[in-house]
């Protein structure tokens, strides 16, 4: 994970506490009632310079209309209003932006999440609507990174794969026939994580089975070469020291663990995340569990340590700050299309 961008986050975060001291969730909620309050928030995350930009023209001569909740632009183009919606996760929501930033509040800091039906509760929408917000939330938290992590100079790696349960009762009944008849209903998904020990940050994702290739293709995309990686001793992880690894196993039937040589970090990260889903997230189809491991290696690569002592307003300003560019639909929620970004 960058840290250059987290560290922007807190300088402007800063910023805005000192201003406005947002810290708890009573404080947030008491701010965010405010309608003025949530758009000054939103185009301080959005806008870093504090000046809107139309989404279709960039001009920056707007008007702010405050009874419509929206802005003018005075640009050659068809659709002249925008709100500050337009182009993130809360697209054509007609939840309200403060039951939206509540949302993310709950989920950023609850450590095992927060269940539709709690959500539900918490800020009187209905579960179904909860649930597509959730859905969209994890979108936001969903920080991927295209650098690989390890390096001949950086700290050891831990891979592990874990399997997560499903049955298909729980299954959506289209994707329950997609499956069709005579296919074995006990249905287990895998997911594969890292843990770059340095740093602490975890990379976890849905992978289609434990084949050599689909494994080595994740290292290979993920960490870089002459990398020293510590897995258990599946055959799957077999000839990693060809690819240019320093590839060292770890032994379960051993009694003790050999020195440095562990899994124990990312098996600590497994007992987290089915801690979220066995407790909060009773019933996670298979085919949304990407978004929920998202969630939770998010909120395990933001937790508060000794050196990066974050705070609730924190993890939650660094959402916010990831809300812009994606879509989630509820067409592509319910299985019809593959997610996609807008950029
Ligand atoms: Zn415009």
């Amino acid at each position: 994970m960058g840290n250059n961008i987290l560290d922007r986050v807190r300088l402007l975060f800063y910023i805005y506490i000192m201003e406005y001291a947002v810290k708890t969730l009573q404080q947030a909620i008491q701010h965010f009632s405010d309608r003025e309050n949530c758009r000054k928030f939103m185009v301080f995350m959005r806008w870093p310079d504090g000046t809107p930009r139309c989404p279709y023209c960039g001009a920056t001569k707007l008007s702010w209309l405050e009874k419509a909740n929206v802005y003018q632009c005075y640009g050659d183009h068809a659709k002249k209003k925008f709100s500050l919606k337009v182009a993130t996760i809360f697209e054509d929501s007609p939840i309200g932006l403060d039951k939206w930033l509540l949302a993310m509040w709950l989920l950023t800091n609850n450590k095992n999440g927060i269940s539709s039906y709690e959500l539900h509760r918490a800020l009187g929408v209905t579960q179904k609507t909860a649930w597509f917000m959730l859905h969209r939330i994890r979108r936001a938290m969903d920080s991927q990174s295209f650098l690989r992590m390890g390096g001949p100079e950086g700290g050891p790696i831990e891979i592990d794969e874990t399997f997560v349960g499903g049955k298909s009762k729980n299954m959506h009944a289209v994707r329950r026939n997609a499956l069709g008849s005579g296919v074995k209903t006990e249905h287990k998904t895998v997911v594969m994580g890292m843990l770059e020990r340095n740093t602490r940050q975890v990379r976890a994702k849905v992978i289609p089975n434990v084949k050599r290739e689909t494994l080595q293709k994740e290292i290979i995309s993920n960490i870089e070469r002459k990398s020293s990686v510590y897995t258990d001793g599946h055959v799957g992880y077999d000839g990693l020291k060809v690819r240019d690894f320093v590839h060292e196993t770890v032994t379960h039937t051993e009694e003790y663990v050999r020195g440095e040589v562990h899994t124990q970090g990312i098996e600590n990260f497994w007992s987290l995340l089915k801690r979220g889903l066995n407790g909060t997230y009773v019933a996670v189809e298979p085919y949304h569990l990407d978004r929920y491991v998202a969630e939770q290696v998010f909120r395990y690569n933001n937790r508060a340590t000794k050196d990066n002592p974050l705070t609730d307003a924190d993890r939650f300003t660094l959402a916010v700050s990831q809300i812009s560019g994606k879509r989630l639909t509820y067409a592509e929620l319910t299985g019809k299309v593959g997610e996609t970004a807008t950029n």
